[in-house]
Parts: structure tokens; sequence; C-alpha cells
């Protein structure tokens, strides 16, 4: 049977882009229906404008710190509309980056939303029937929303980019990654910043110790958490303010309420159920190959929420692409992913926490440097940074690397490869280290 397309991917993000791509260049006819913008969450309200605004927002400490190394920095104003601006021009000199690409590599881009109407058959907005050999959902996530009474009246990421005014006031509900980075952001540019977390854990999954110090560092900053509570109502006063009301009976006026209480996969009114695709939470359930329930769809990213992050998107896209259309079957290896939270300090971690490891290898050895970085030290900045190793007693083979401090995302990824390699705390020791670094503290943990 001839179809119009050998590929017909659904979502032009991280993890779509580089399926459609990758499965052209090796010959195939391929389509990608896109409903927002090209790029993605990641390009254009992710990852991307999310970390330039944490560079924009790191300057409001450098310059302060610049002072006590000799700079005579005047009073600094912070101009939002410009770095707005600024950010969503490089959204758009990426998205149409991301577009050329496609084109170059005779992708057909459709600028509409599409549903699966059949094992082998989209629908587009428009209305028309497209046939495809094979199909791919790269649709990705959005962010979730609580219910409660006036749950209008608060914004998600999504918004954050476009903001017309800094909020003076900021209510940041969740304790994740995201909720955490725009406290920071928000808290940098001057906002009187609040987060409200249902439990008092915050970044479920990090090394417990490195949480503490950024909930300390955090507090002495002057964020501030609410524990243990939910959202009961919020109701828009005349001013504009929100006045909220919480679950444990305490209010708040704010100025805007952010919502960063997780992702949840876009597989809703994709007609996947009807064609017997099988989901699980909402997420397309698939094989190591990628490959749904049924034999012609398939997911990436996202959607199938496995690990939520853009380079594992691109590796499933990538690993998909060369399975089934070059020739060379590839499955993608979820070990020691490294991970980020862009705070202010920063963290970095790969591979597994202590108690994760104790509970995988019963004896663990675990090795702290706890220590003032120096450029802290000149600036008179009380923050500590904090490296933790984690050891396999039995092989003393790093299992986890763990870090809060600056630059810690930077020298995750390159430590990533060392405990990606298998390397034990005697690799790290016989390496010399760079002085004066902070990343020489990692051979020299004792
Ligand atoms: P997406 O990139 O979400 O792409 C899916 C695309 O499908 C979207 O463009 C959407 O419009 C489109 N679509 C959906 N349904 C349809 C339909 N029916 N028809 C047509 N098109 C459709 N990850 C990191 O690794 N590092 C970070 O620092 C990081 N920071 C983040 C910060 C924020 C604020 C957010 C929200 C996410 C962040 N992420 C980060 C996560 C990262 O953005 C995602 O993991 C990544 O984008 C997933 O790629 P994807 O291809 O699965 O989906």
């Amino acid at each position: 049977m001839a179809f119009d397309y050998d590929l017909f991917v659904i979502g032009a993000g991280s993890g779509g882009v580089r399926a459609a791509r990758v499965s052209a260049a090796y010959g195939a006819k391929v389509a990608i229906a896109e409903e927002y913008r090209v790029g993605g969450t990641c390009v254009i309200r992710g990852c991307v404008p999310k970390k330039l605004l944490v560079y924009g927002a790191h300057f409001a400490e450098d310059l302060a710190d610049a002072r006590r190394f000799g700079w005579d920095v005047p009073d600094c104003d912070f101009s939002w509309p410009t770095l707005r601006d600024n950010v969503l021009a490089e959204v758009d000199r990426l998205n149409a980056a991301y577009t050329t690409t496609l084109d170059s590599h005779k992708v057909e881009v459709i600028l509409e939303r599409a549903e699966v109407a059949g094992p082998s058959s989209v629908r587009l907005a428009s209305g028309k029937t497209v046939t495809a050999g094979k199909i791919l959902i790269a649709t990705g996530a959005r962010p979730q929303l609580p219910d409660f009474p006036g749950v209008e009246h608060g914004i998600t990421s999504n918004e954050a980019f476009h903001l017309p005014a800094l909020p003076k006031r900021v209510l940041i509900a969740g304790g994740g990654y995201i909720a955490n980075e725009f406290a920071g952001i928000f808290h940098e540019f001057g906002c009187e910043v609040t987060v409200l977390n249902r439990t008092d854990v915050i970044l479920r999954g990090y090394d417990e110790q490195i949480r503490d110090r950024l909930l300390q560092i955090s507090m002495a900053k002057g964020i501030q958490f609410r524990f243990n509570a939910a959202f009961k109502a919020i109701e828009k006063q005349a001013d504009g303010s929100l006045k909220v009301q919480l679950t444990n009976g305490a209010e708040m006026d704010v100025d805007c309420v952010m919502y960063a209480i997780g992702r949840v996969p876009n597989t809703e009114g994709l007609g996947l159920e009807a064609v017997g695709v099988e989901l699980s939470n909402g997420a397309v359930k698939v094989d190591a190959d990628n490959r749904s329930s049924v034999e012609t769809i398939f997911a990436v990213g996202d959607v199938t929420n496995r690990v939520q992050l853009t380079p594992v998107a691109i590796r499933e896209g990538q690993a998909f692409a060369d399975t089934f259309f070059g020739g060379k079957p590839t499955q993608v290896d979820y070990g020691c992913i490294p991970s980020a939270v862009f705070s202010h300090p920063p963290i970095g971690a790969v591979g597994l926490t202590e108690s994760q490891a104790k509970q995988k290898y019963g004896a663990v050895r675990v090795y702290t440097s706890d220590f003032r970085p120096m450029k802290n030290v000149l600036a008179g900045r009380n923050e500590r940074a904090l490296y933790k190793m984690v050891c396999e007693a039995a092989s003393n083979r790093v299992v986890g690397l763990h870090m809060i401090g600056p630059e810690s995302a930077e020298i995750a990824q390159v430590a990533a490869v060392a405990v990606k390699a298998g390397l034990t705390k005697d690799a790290f020791d016989q390496t010399v280290a760079l002085h004066p670094t902070m990343a020489e503290e990692l051979v020299l943990m004792k």
C-alpha cells in the first residue's frame, strides 16, 4: 500500500524535530505537524528562555559582588521589558533556525494541529486526512493545573516569559526544578517570592543534603517557603492583586500566582485510545524501541513520561530514526543521566543519591566537601558550596555525584562522563587537581 509519507511526526519539539530531520536524511519522506511554534517547549518556553532569564537574574549578585572586586558600580536599574524582549527575539531566531533546518532536510512542515485517525492515518485541523507508514507522537507535555475556585487567576511558566511587568509579590506553587528556578529568577529581579508546596520536600529525587543546602541558601536570600499547604481559593481584588486562601486557613495578598506543580503528557484529544494505543496515567506506553501498543504508532519525549528532559527526547528521536529508517537498531540508555537545577546557586547531579545507593548496594562510602568558594569569600557572600560523592563500598566505584555551588551544572556535565564510565574514587584521586578551581574538590575528597 502506498502512503502519502513514510513518517508523519506530530509535534515539532526536541524529540519530533530530531526524529523528522534524521529520518529524512536517511531518505524517508517525512512531514511534521506543529500546532504552536516549531522548536517546542525547550526552545520556545522552556530550557532556552529560562536559562537566559537565569543569566539575566544572576547579574543582580554579580553587580553587588563586583564592588568588593574594586569596580565602582553605581546603583543599577533592571528593565524587565528589555530582557523579556531580547529573550523573545532570541526565541524567534531559534524558531526560524529550526524551521530552516527542517526545510533544508526536505521535511514538510505543516503548521496545524494533527490527530491520529487510524493506525496509518492522521487528520489535520484543516480537515484533510493524510496517510503514513509510521506515525510518531512527539506532542510533549503541558503544565498541570490545580483544581480550586479562582484557579484561572494564576499563570504557568508558559505565560511567565511574556509578563507585561514584574509582579511585586509572587507566589509560586510547586517544589520541583521549575518552581525553584523561577523562585530564584523572580527573587534576583527584586520580587517578593513565596514558594508554596503541598509537602515539606523540595526537589524530590535530588540528594537530601543538597536539597537542604538550597533551601537554607534560598531562605537566607529572602525567598519564603510555605510547606504542607495548598490552594483553597483565589479572588481577584479591585486593584488587580490576588487574595489567596490556603487550605491551612492562612491568607496571602500577592500580585501573581504561578503554578509549577508538574507537567502532563499531551495525549488528550489525540485519538490515541480509539485506535488502540495504550496509555498509562495519560502517557503513551512504549517499549524500548519507542513503539506503542499499535505496530505503526511510536512515541518519544515528554509524552511518554519517562525522563522529561530535552537531551533525552532528542536521544529518543535519534534512536527512533536510526532504528527504523537508518538500519541501525538503537535503544536509549537511561543510566546516569545528568541533571541540573538552575537556581542561585545551581545544582548539578548525576547518578544515585546516597539513599538510592544504600538501597541498591547496601554498603556505600560517602565523601563530602563543604567549602566557601574563593570568589564568595572575597565578595563577602556567605554561601557555602557542597559536593558529595557516593561510592559503592565493595568496588569504590563512584555511583553518584551531587553538587550545589557556582557553575555546578557545568561541572556536573563533565563529571558525568567519569560516573557513566564507571570510574572509581581512586581514578578521581589519581587525577592531579587543577588549581585554583572549585571542581578540584572532586579529586581532593577525603
Ligand atoms: P516538546 O518540546 O514539548 O514539543 C512538543 C510539541 O508538540 C510542542 O511544540 C507542541 O506545540 C506540539 N503539539 C502538541 N500537540 C500537538 C498536536 N496535536 N498537533 C501538532 N502539534 C502538537 N529540559 C532540560 O533538559 N533542561 C532544562 O533546563 C529544562 N528547562 C525547562 C524549563 C521549563 C520552564 C519547562 C516547561 C521545561 C523545561 N525542560 C528542560 C523540559 C524540556 O523542555 C522538555 O523535556 C522537552 O522540550 C521535551 O521535548 P518533546 O519533544 O518531548 O516535547
